[in-house]
């Protein structure tokens, strides 16, 4: 259980930066997390008046307010036609229907976790994170920059019409993932991104043009075993190292196979 000793729901971005500038003040997202730990926070903020809440969509671009529930993402029509249902299925495994109707993406990208479903899925596309401070970063970057006192305001995901696939391998369905793996394909391009490692997700691509634009078995097996190769494993209570790094081949071909191989 945690405590909190002052709750303020912020009337505006700067109000809730400044607020946040202590080290004992904590943003709140969904609060699933947080509520795990023990903390006691001097001054909880709230966003939730600040219309964070909306996914909005033009020509270029898919905006996600930090406060949006990943059960938003999973049902949300545009998204998920966009991208081959791969945001519905990076969110659809995460403990359930009441969990994803409280946790936020915000919380969940903030947050950088090395388990994280999402987080995967968005390394994948051409994504970005939207800071209140330090403006517009790519996923990529963001994923390994210290942790600071910012405030995440918005996920964009570009429309590149790239053509994308998430897989997980879970051992029971609803528990943390084994292995996350996302695999996107922009023209004759493959990007792939592993995570749950157990550490946090990391981008590969295809920097030696195994792949072709319709890739045969025999690119595909030989990917599989690059993508392998340029990755390290661990082990925990989920699974071992030599089970992850199996698993790694077995979903990377099969992402593959989902965006345009055999
Ligand atoms: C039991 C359990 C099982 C889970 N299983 C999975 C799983 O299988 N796969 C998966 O991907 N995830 C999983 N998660 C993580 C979950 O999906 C959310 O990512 C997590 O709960 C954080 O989201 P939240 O909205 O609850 O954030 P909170 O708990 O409210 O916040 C988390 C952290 O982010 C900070 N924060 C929140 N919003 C912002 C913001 N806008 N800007 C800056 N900082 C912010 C908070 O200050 C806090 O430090 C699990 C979580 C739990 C508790």
């Amino acid at each position: 259980m945690f405590t909190i000793k002052k709750y303020v729901v912020a009337d505006s971005l700067e109000e809730a930066y400044k607020l946040n500038q202590s080290k004992k003040a904590n943003i709140l997202g969904g609060l699933l997390w947080m509520k795990m730990g023990h903390k006691t926070i001097q001054t909880a903020i709230d966003l939730s008046n600040l219309g964070l809440d909306k996914i909005e969509e033009n020509d270029e671009y898919f905006e996600i307010g930090a406060m949006v529930r990943l059960r938003d993402l999973e049902v949300h029509e545009g998204l998920n036609k966009y991208f081959n249902n791969a945001i519905e299925n990076c969110v659809k495994s995460i403990v359930g229907v009441q969990f994803r109707n409280c946790a936020t993406i915000g919380g969940s990208i903030f947050s950088r976790f090395g388990f994280s479903d999402p987080l995967t899925c968005l390394l994948a596309l051409d994504s970005y994170v939207k800071l209140y401070k330090g403006g517009v970063i790519s996923m990529r970057e963001f994923v390994n920059m210290p942790y600071d006192n910012d405030i995440l305001e918005k996920v964009i995901i570009k429309k590149d019409n790239r053509k994308i696939s998430y897989m997980s391998h879970r051992n029971i369905s609803t528990d943390f993932p084994v292995l996350t793996c996302a695999v996107s394909k922009l023209g004759d391009k493959f990007a792939v991104a592993v995570g749950a490692r157990p550490q946090k997700a990391v981008l590969v691509l295809d920097e030696e043009n195994i792949l072709s634009c319709d890739p045969t078995k025999d690119e595909i097996e030989k990917f599989a075993d690059y993508v392998e190769g340029k990755l390290t494993f661990g082990s925990n209570m989920r699974a071992s190292k030599d089970f992850r790094s199996h698993l790694c081949k077995v979903l990377v071909k099969r992402c593959i196979n989902e965006v345009g191989g055999m």
